[in-house]
Formats: C-alpha cells, sequence, structure tokens
C-alpha cells in the first residue's frame, strides 16, 4: 500500500440535484497548512515583538482552509453563478475558493460535518482500537501538570475536527 495519499473523492449529496465531491484524505503538507491557520499569524505588540499571550486560536479559519482543501468540486443549481433560474446554457458553479467557502449558508456547516464523518486521518489513536493493556496503562500514570499541559493543545487536526462538530451541533 502506498505511503502517498491518494487523491481519491466521494460525493456527498446535498439534494436537490446539488453535490459535493471531498477527498478521503489529506496530505502532510495539507495538514500543515490547516494547523498554520489555527495559530493564525503572529501576534506582534507595539515594537513589533511577538507577544504570545496575544495569540488566539482561529479554529473558524483552520475550518474554511480544510474545507478548501478537503473539497474537490462542487455542483449543481445551489452552486451556479447565476442567481436566477432557468437561464440560458448549463449551470455553471462558482469556483471552490475560499472567498465562496465563507459566504456560504448553512451548507457549510453540513458539509463540515460531513468532512468530520469521511475524512479518513491516518494517525494510530483514531484507527486502532486501544488493547486493554495500554488502557490500563494510561490510566496508571499519576496525573501532573505537564499531562495536563500537552492535553491542551488545541494546535492539531483533533482540534479542527472538534470545532467542525462543535459548530454543527450548536446550530
Ligand atoms: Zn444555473
Amino acid at each position: 500500500m502506498s505511503r502517498f495519499v491518494d487523491r481519491a473523492t466521494e460525493r456527498f449529496d446535498l439534494g436537490a440535484g446539488d453535490w459535493v465531491d471531498l477527498r478521503t484524505r489529506i496530505t502532510f503538507g495539507e495538514r500543515n497548512a490547516i494547523q498554520a491557520k489555527v495559530l493564525g499569524r503572529l501576534p506582534l505588540d507595539g515594537d513589533g515583538r511577538i507577544d504570545p499571550s496575544k495569540r488566539e486560536l482561529d479554529l473558524g479559519a483552520a475550518n474554511v482552509e480544510l474545507m478548501r482543501l478537503v473539497i474537490a468540486g462542487w455542483g449543481g443549481q445551489g452552486f451556479c453563478s447565476h442567481a436566477d433560474h432557468p437561464h440560458d446554457g448549463v449551470c455553471e458553479p462558482r469556483p471552490v475558493t475560499t472567498e465562496n467557502i465563507v459566504a456560504l449558508d448553512e451548507t457549510a456547516e453540513k458539509i463540515l460535518t460531513e468532512i468530520g464523518r469521511r475524512l479518513v486521518t491516518k494517525t494510530p489513536d483514531f484507527t486502532q482500537a486501544p488493547s486493554p493493556s495500554r488502557t490500563a496503562e494510561e490510566a496508571d500514570p499519576p496525573s501532573t501538570a505537564d499531562g495536563s499541559r500537552a492535553s491542551s493543545s488545541a494546535a492539531s487536526l483533533d482540534g479542527v475536527g472538534t470545532s467542525s462538530a462543535t459548530l454543527t451541533r450548536m446550530s
């Protein structure tokens, strides 16, 4: 089995003849691009120095980047660049761009949820069921300040997935 990400897509039917094609896997480079969006731009203070206390995690931007990278195409009348139907000629979908993704209605949350369901993240923790012995080991070590700091790190793809799931549940 190849260790390079294959660019296979799956079609998600949005109803009313509209669809979106979603990649089922993302590359190392794409994961990095999404994580870079989570962290956002370096916060600079008045003197141009980096002020880490001003850094805020931007999960919204990360979700948009995730969608831009995972959506391989979309189509149907709902994505048409013409506002009025019927019109002459066939429907021409707007291009999949950051600008058009942020302009979506609640379809965006629908697509995000579907990405969360379909995207295969090749991380051992996700794909392997924990063995009983391993679970016991993990439950054993005393909780330290170090451990809690590590688990609160949001700069990972899990963070992106969680945020999209939360977004959807709230709507
Ligand atoms: Zn049209």
